[in-house]
């Protein structure tokens, strides 16, 4: 959407394919860094954005694109497969809910997710980082007085609350694998676990009537090894899916969008994308992604050793370590919160004439 947004305004004709009738976040958190806070700024549009909640950034995104006439969104198009002439990507299939939809275009960009339809059907390969664990994913409603909780850890136990308006959109890490038998326990006990936790949620935990209620949602952790061909580029999750930990996989995949818009405004108006401008920005934002997922495999190891184990839970090592460096909090709230190599909007609003 990002990407969409960016290349509308600098004057490219874009259509967007959204499988979903809504962007509800319900597969994905919604931590905005100050990265993309950056990027919100340097777009213009940062006052209005800080008006409404984080979740509804994607629905924010689409407002603002609407706002340019190249700028184009088909919600309920689930892209089903690419169309290849001669080597090349020269578009893709999608069904809608009014039929088919065939669509050729200069450029593939597939921004869909862990779950990538597009880079499955690319054929390019994938590597697996591994993510020794899933993620159990529930709704909690949320009342007056209740604290600004965001983590809470104790006792090989771990919740994080997202604040969803009128609920509380909870996620609780299970080591991989175990959710099965986990399920075939009683929910009671793990409505205790919640409560040992956040004790303010005892008076609500029955909301999860039976497992129904909690959904798993399985991480991956994994990078493409070329993240273009010729037709194709794939950015953000479906390049490299991002796990949960340090809530940073939304902010690196608005950092791809701004570096592929920075690179692809001039050759996609000229209408000439050369194999080199795709292979640019790969070279620009893998070395920030490799290493984001080395630290989230670090951190996710060492979380998933501590999972359902007894005893106080400790802090996962690397930040142990930049505890005992002695770094400034300021230093260390900057390497989570803007990350490395930050990306700067230099594509022009040709409405405004930048
Ligand atoms: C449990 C969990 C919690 C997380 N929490 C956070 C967090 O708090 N903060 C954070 O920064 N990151 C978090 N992450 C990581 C984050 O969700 C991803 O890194 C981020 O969403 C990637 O953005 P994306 O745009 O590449 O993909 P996505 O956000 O997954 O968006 C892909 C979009 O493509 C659509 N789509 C998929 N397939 C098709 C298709 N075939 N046709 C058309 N459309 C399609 C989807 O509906 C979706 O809207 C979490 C991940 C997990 C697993």
């Amino acid at each position: 959407m990002m990407l969409g947004y960016l290349l509308a305004r600098a004057g490219i004709e874009v259509l967007i394919l959204e499988k979903h009738a809504d962007f509800l976040r319900d597969f994905r958190g919604d931590t905005i860094h100050p990265s993309t806070l950056q990027v919100m700024h340097e777009l213009g549009v940062l006052e209005e954005f800080l008006k409404r909640p984080q979740w509804e950034f994607l629905d924010f995104l689409a407002l603002q694109g609407r706002r340019y006439p190249t700028f184009h969104l088909r919600m309920q198009a689930e892209v089903t497969g690419l169309i290849e002439e001669q080597g090349r990507i020269a578009g893709l299939n999608a069904n809608t809910p009014d039929g088919a939809l065939e669509v050729r275009t200069d450029l593939v960009v597939g921004a869909d997710g862990r779950n990538s339809r597009v880079r499955d059907c690319s054929g390019m390969e994938v590597k697996d980082v591994g993510a020794p664990m899933d993620v159990l994913w529930m709704r909690l409603s949320k009342r007056a007085g209740d604290p600004e909780l965001l983590f809470r850890a104790d006792r090989g136990k771990v919740l994080a609350m997202f604040d969803r308006g009128d609920y509380w959109q909870c996620a609780f890490p299970i080591p991989k694998g175990r959710a099965e038998e986990m399920r075939r326990g009683s929910i009671e006990n793990f409505r205790a676990s919640i409560v040992e936790l956040a004790s303010f949620l005892g008076d609500r935990v029955t909301e999860l009537r039976d497992w129904n209620d909690v959904k798993l949602l399985t991480v991956r952790v994994n990078r493409m090894r070329q993240w273009y061909r010729s037709g194709l580029l794939c950015i953000g999750d479906a390049a490299h899916a991002m796990s949960p930990v340090g809530g940073v996989g939304i902010n690196l995949a608005i950092q791809d969008a701004v570096a592929t818009a920075n690179v692809l405004a001039g050759p996609l108006r000229n209408g000439v994308i050369s194999i080199d401008d795709l292979a640019r920005i790969q070279r620009r934002r893998e070395f920030p992604t490799r290493l984001t997922q080395r630290v989230q495999a670090l951190m996710q190891k060492q979380q998933a050793r501590g999972l359902g184990r007894a005893g106080p839970t400790r802090l996962p090592w690397p930040l142990r370590l930049l505890e005992r460096m002695g770094l400034p909090r300021r230093i260390r709230t900057r390497l989570v919160g803007v990350g490395m190599r930050p990306e700067h909007v230099k594509t022009p609003d040709v409405y405004l004439g930048d």
